[in-house]
């Protein structure tokens, strides 16, 4: 069988391996093992499987692929971001970034979930290239792996924050999440681990009802109809009131704020009007108020709103008891910073 048309082992969670396997009339444990030189040791070879009997790890080269991925470039920014694209199986292209906090405790990982992006959203570079295909739950793992080894260093927190939507490569990310939560392998705790939605009304609703606690953010951008249509016109199907109401669902259900995700554009969602629109979207629901200053992308139209007009925002919002950071969006000098992810070589 040619590799593109094999089934991936990167395809499943572990249950689903368990299950895999005994069709194979081996012990349970076998799962155990070929799941831990997945995600644990992050092999890239069935040979490299040495406890596995060597029928079984023929059987499995024969029968499956592994969706290796592999990093064919690395950006380093002065800030100690670093910025890789990554290579999947089928020769597609991702970008993954591995940001260490400053005094060194932590290492973030922004992963992707999709090639490209179906949404489209003005402002963001990602859309611009189109949407390729869903990542698989083991793609989206592997890219944790390929930079905790990049870095030497445990990833403590990821965000799905790259490229693609992930909630509409909801069950695969899902997974994802299971995997990279599961302290028989990655281990990352759920609190440390965010997904960010444009607001997928039906998943945002799903997610409610997951038990383990990620965190949500959304990206609003505007708290007005017609300047969130216009910004993100692939979501104007949902209106501001069912999202409202789906985020107050999830702090109920969850007992969870959410992160409200807000790229400030000058003149376009930065005015007194947008102001207001956003502090009355916050009234009544748990939230934290992410303001993101607009990152540069090519042939774009839109400006960063001038710093006066972010610091009037957080003292405003702060005045109105609306808990905001301003993001410190890190590697922009790489374009590896919130919305300039695309799938080509940027030097
Ligand atoms: N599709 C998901 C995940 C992407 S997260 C989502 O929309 O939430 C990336 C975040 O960066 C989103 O909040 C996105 O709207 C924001 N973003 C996109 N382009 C940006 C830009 N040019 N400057 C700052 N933030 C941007």
């Amino acid at each position: 069988m040619n590799t593109f048309t094999k089934k991936s082992l990167k395809s499943y969670s572990y249950n689903e391996l368990i299950n895999l396997l005994s069709q194979y009339n081996v012990p349970k444990f076998r799962a155990k093992q070929l799941y831990e030189w997945l995600y644990l040791h992050h092999v890239s070879t069935f040979d490299e499987m040495t406890n596995l009997p060597k029928a079984l790890r023929d059987t499995l080269a024969n029968d499956y692929s592994l969706s290796n991925s592999t990093i064919i470039d690395t950006q380093k920014s002065k800030d100690g971001t670093r910025k890789y694209l990554i290579q999947l199986e089928d020769g597609y292209l991702v970008e993954t970034v591995g940001i260490p906090s400053q005094n060194g405790q932590r290492l973030t990982v922004c992963f992707s979930t999709q090639v490209g992006c179906p949404m489209q959203c003005a402002f963001c570079a990602t859309g611009k290239e189109g949407f390729t295909r869903n990542l698989l739950p083991g793609e989206i793992c592997d890219q944790i792996l390929l930079v905790q080894d990049d870095f030497q260093k445990r990833v403590t927190n990821i965000v799905g924050m790259g490229q693609g939507e992930p909630f509409l490569n909801y069950d695969n990310t899902l997974k994802a999440l299971e995997i990279i939560n599961d302290p028989k392998v990655i281990g990352i705790g759920a609190r440390h681990i965010t997904l960010s939605t444009c607001g997928i009304i039906p998943k945002i609703h799903e997610f409610s009802n997951v038990k383990e606690q990620f965190t949500l953010a959304v990206s609003l951008h505007s708290a007005i109809q017609s300047t969130r249509d216009s910004l993100m016109p692939k979501v104007s199907q949902y209106n501001l009131e069912e999202l409202k109401d789906s985020l107050v669902a999830y702090v109920e259900a969850t007992g969870r704020r959410v992160t409200l995700e807000y790229a400030m554009m000058r003149g376009v969602n930065d005015t007194n009007e947008h102001l207001k629109a956003l502090i009355a979207f916050c009234s009544g629901l748990l939230c934290h108020v992410n303001l993101i200053p607009l990152n540069e992308i090519p042939d774009s139209e839109y400006l960063p709103s001038t710093t006066e007009t972010g610091k009037h925002w957080i003292d405003t919002l702060e005045s109105h008891h609306i808990e905001t950071t301003l993001r410190n969006s890190k590697g922009s000098d790489i374009a590896a910073a919130c919305g300039q992810l695309k799938n080509t070589f940027t030097q």
